[in-house]
């Protein structure tokens, strides 16, 4: 998402708060002084993408994280890495040994099998002598097991520059199995002046830039706190690479085969630190991010990628009136094999509940009334600005009726929940599915725009909640009969730590349709 700034809030906040960035400064290249006093495992430990029977750990070993290359020297390097059933690692259910080697960064993704199903599992690495901080992680439900409860976290937009991670400092120490992550996990902008806290360095374009700046974001303590409390389901948006990029095509006009350069840098340090399985490694400037996890019969989670395979936004992008190319059935948002995908692994799923995890707002929202123009105005960037696949996607929806599809979102850093209608044309059309937009962990939504959007909501019935003015996260609680959103929101991000409280609540009945408030 394109900044929205009809005022610039952050020039104001940054003035004042110049010495908090200070008081609370991280560690600088060259320091060892961090939380855990390992001089190895500076950035933590983290899992992700649980199986049945598998997990993915992660680690990377980087004495001075804020070098390119981590501190190390460029020799592989072998850790040990252990699985057990207590936090007190005592009963030992796997071990093995992985090489962490330059050409990842000295990072090690470990799939570790042969688990059981639906239990809780604690583990470490060990190199050079040392121990990595504890984490902990989970398997899923087996496929059949029909599972009474499921509770998770939503996430997005972590801009380290505007804000600490208050937001996960209290997720980590919520009650759940696991958290979802769709994107914004960096931001790609440089140093900004008198920003809360300040990233080291430009915008980044290389392999080194972004693989500093993943480090950058994996020095924060609640960041770490959340990854070593539970295994992430993480795909990501725009900022990984650069703002409102499109498949190949870059907002600054560049060489489409030099952005591809750009981007396989990015993913390459995306994955490189992320806690994703080996299917997703890259190849060049391709990954193959969009997959599916099961959790056991009550949720399958449809892990998608809008941003590799797009077209271009149309209408020159930013928030416009829809001018032909939004309506062009030749415009996708996912490609034509990841809806392929999509729609077959709908049909064939067996799941309670269908989750689409994805990046940008899906719902139907025209905020002409706030822009002014007398015409209806749309986000070129979302899916409004990809009309035709998203009513293929309808369509679908309503003719196929997949159980109980809930379509989870971020990007637009502020927090909203939809009823996603068969025909958003016709306000007396079906209900195919719910839509939940989590705000932003720390990424700026201007405090000026929220009453301009919530002139809006009257155009737009099937949108029944929005909050613009907090920071945090969706907690979400399923059962086989229940879906519960929870909007959590931090009372600042100002500070490192910050109460959370739920701001609203809302329900969908399994076999209904239609969200309502709790
Ligand atoms: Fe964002
Ligand atoms: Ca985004």
């Amino acid at each position: 998402m394109r900044r929205m700034a009809l005022i610039n809030r952050r020039t104001v906040l940054r003035g004042g708060l110049a010495g908090l960035g200070a008081a609370y400064a991280l560690p600088r290249a060259g320091s060892t002084a961090f939380a855990h006093g390992s001089r190895l495992f500076t950035l933590g430990v983290a899992s992700g993408d649980p199986g049945a029977r598998s997990v993915v750990i992660w680690t990377r070993l980087a004495p001075d994280p804020l070098l390119p290359d981590g501190g190390m020297t460029p020799q592989p390097v072998p850790v040990r890495w252990e699985i057990a059933r207590d936090a007190g690692m005592r009963h030992v259910v796997g071990r093995g040994t992985t090489m962490a080697t330059p050409a990842s960064a000295h990072t090690v993704h470990v799939t570790v099998d042969g688990l059981d199903p639906d239990r809780w599992y604690y583990y470490r690495f060990f190199a050079r002598g040392e121990d990595s901080p504890i984490g902990r992680t989970r398997t899923f439900p087996a496929p059949h097991d029909a599972c009474s409860r499921m509770r998770f976290g939503l996430v997005s937009c972590q801009d380290f520059q505007n804000g600490f991670y208050s937001a996960y400092a209290n997720l980590a120490a919520e009650d759940l199995d696991f958290i979802v992550h769709v994107g914004d996990y960096i931001y790609e902008d440089g140093a900004r002046a008198g920003a809360v806290r300040q990233v080291v360095g430009g915008e980044t374009m290389t392999l080194a830039d972004y693989r500093v700046r993943h480090a950058e974001h994996k020095l924060d303590p609640a960041l770490q706190a959340a990854h070593a409390a539970f295994p992430f389901i993480a795909t990501f948006d725009d900022h990984e690479v650069e703002d409102n990029y499109a498949g190949a095509i870059s907002v600054d006009a560049v060489d489409p085969a030099l952005f591809l350069q750009r981007r396989a840098a990015a993913y390459q340090a995306y994955f490189e630190h992320l806690p994703l399985r080996e299917a997703q490694q890259p190849s060049g400037a391709a990954m193959q991010l969009f997959r599916r996890l099961r959790f056991g019969k009550l949720a399958a989670f449809h892990v998608l990628d809008t941003r590799q395979y797009r077209t271009d936004q149309p209408c020159g992008d930013g928030f416009k009136p829809a001018c032909a190319g939004a309506l062009s059935p030749a415009a996708t948002m996912t490609g034509a094999e990841q809806e392929a995908w999509l729609q077959s692994g709908l049909d064939s799923s067996q799941a309670t509940w269908n989750v689409l995890a994805q990046q940008v707002m899906f719902t139907k929202w025209n905020l002409g009334r706030a822009a002014g123009l007398g015409v209806p105005v749309f986000n070129m960037d979302a899916w409004d600005g990809y009309v035709a696949p998203r009513q293929r996607l309808l369509d679908f929806l309503a003719a196929r009726t997949p159980a109980n599809p809930v379509i989870l979102s971020g990007d637009i850093h502020s927090a909203w929940a939809a009823n996603i209608l068969e025909n958003f044309d016709d306000p007396a059309a079906g209900i195919v599915a719910a839509e939940f937009v989590a705000t932003s962990i720390t990424s700026d939504f201007p405090v000026a725009l929220v009453p301009a959007v919530q002139v809006t909501l009257p155009d737009n019935p099937h949108i029944r909640y929005f909050d613009g003015l907090h920071h945090g996260y969706v907690r979400c609680e399923v059962t086989p009969q229940l879906w519960r959103s929870d909007y959590r929101g931090v009372d600042s991000i100002l500070t490192p730590v910050s109460p959370v409280s739920t701001l609203a609540s809302f329900v969908v009945q399994a076999g209904l349709s239609g969200i309502s408030a709790a």
